[in-house]
């Protein structure tokens, strides 16, 4: 069983409820993988993964949370200038792959017998726990920045959480919630320990579904760097395990107007600092102090990755490409890994045959209000035989 947590940076070792190391890095769970088999299908969702995982599964959550499909892009090959899977998160029930994490930590929460569960959030994560919480009757309470959008905040009520808007500095936010030391509550933010667990299963699933012959690299949009930092775990606990050997390149993409983490990669600085953001499209990853900035920074180092920066026009071309190119809804966010991609495959750290997973990490769907549409033709039904033919450009 898990319990015990360490700090990938120092190795201090603390107790399963521990959060930060004291030299100020996040911990995470030491989790025995000697005896790890790929599992054999992936109908129970995340708890496909229960043995590697710290908690219990359960059957009123988290089955339909994970088991997301992989597949072959090949009409996004051209832009992105190698050969593309996409891992399509999308598909998750609210969305977005925070539900892999959500899953794990709300059954966690519930087995430490604690009545609510927290977290900080632009939108997503807020949505995600909260529909995790609903099913398993645990009560929960988001903090979300006061500038999210009206559809953002109704996608986030349905599930009927406690909704606190905050003005204030996002990353003080952070770090007051998850300093919180009540019973009653547990803080599962963006890169807590045990959202780390949940979301690490995206990489288990990755390397099975390439059957020990690739991928080359992974390229995500990194905010917190939580999820980079799953990403990472599970590939050393993979490698621990005897299923990979070489590790696939982890590449990171920012937003250009709030891209701390690609600053302190450009700098060959070893920790990440905060930085004055500016405005960007790719609202969901727009942390601009991000509390595992240094950890995701670290798994790009060892991986032999990159972070990449790109300005809004270049995502939002790269949204488009998602949809005309692979019939794909994401939201800019998740555009920014693609657009990422294309850069580092311009600039040559990324070569044509190289086969690539582009982590489509949350679908468009919650927002399509900054898309341009096309009205389409207006016709009445009784040309509709007239139309068609117009269309498909038949003469008869
Ligand atoms: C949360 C989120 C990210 C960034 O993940 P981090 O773990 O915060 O780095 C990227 N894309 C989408 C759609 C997200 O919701
Ligand atoms: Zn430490």
């Amino acid at each position: 069983m898990v319990s015990s947590t360490s700090c990938y940076a120092c190795g201090r070792q603390y107790g399963p409820e521990q959060k930060r190391c004291s030299c100020g890095e996040p911990v995470w769970f030491d989790v025995d993988v000697s005896r790890f088999e790929p599992p054999r299908n992936r109908s129970r969702g995340v708890w496909s993964y229960a043995d590697v995982l710290p908690v219990e599964p359960r059957d009123d959550l988290g089955v339909a949370s994970g088991g997301t499909p992989l597949f072959r892009a090949s009409g996004l090959d051209e832009f992105a200038g190698c050969r593309v899977f996409l891992k399509d998160e999308t598909q998750n029930p609210t969305g977005s792959f925070k539900d892999r994490g959500s899953a794990v930590a709300v059954g966690a929460t519930i087995e430490r017998g604690k009545p609510w569960i927290g977290t900080v959030s632009h939108g997503n994560m807020a949505m995600s726990t909260a529909a995790h919480a609903a099913a398993a009757d645990l009560s929960c309470a988001v903090f979300v920045p006061d500038d999210v959008s009206d559809e953002r905040l109704a996608a986030i009520d349905q599930y009927d959480p406690e909704i606190v808007r905050i003005s204030g500095d996002y990353g003080r936010l952070y770090r007051e919630t998850i300093a919180v030391d009540r019973s009653e509550i547990e803080f599962v933010n963006s890169d807590t320990p045990l959202r780390i667990e949940g979301q690490k299963t995206i990489a288990y699933e990755i390397v099975e579904d390439f059957d020990g012959d690739g991928p080359d690299a992974i390229v995500l949009p990194v905010s917190s760097g939580g999820q980079a930092s799953a990403i990472w775990k599970a590939l050393r606990e993979l490698r621990e395990a005897g299923v990979v050997e070489t590790l696939p390149r982890l590449y990171l993409a920012q937003a250009a107007a709030c891209d701390p983490i690609a600053a302190a990669y450009r700098a060959g600085a070893d920790e990440v600092r905060a930085i004055d953001p500016g405005k960007t499209i790719a609202y969901s990853i727009a942390n601009a102090d991000p509390p595992s900035g240094t950890r995701a920074l670290a798994a790009v180092r060892e991986t032999g990755g990159a972070v990449v920066s790109v300005p809004d026009d270049e995502i939002q071309t790269a949204q488009a490409a998602f949809a005309r190119c692979a019939g794909s809804c994401v939201e800019p966010a998740s555009a920014t890994a693609l657009a990422g991609l294309a850069r580092l495959s311009q600039r040559g750290a990324i070569s044509v045959d190289e086969k690539i997973v582009v982590v489509a990490t949350g679908s468009g769907f919650k927002e399509l209000g900054s898309t341009a549409v096309d009205d389409g033709r207006m016709t009445d039904v009784s040309a509709v035989q007239l139309t068609i033919d117009a269309i498909v450009g038949a003469d008869g």
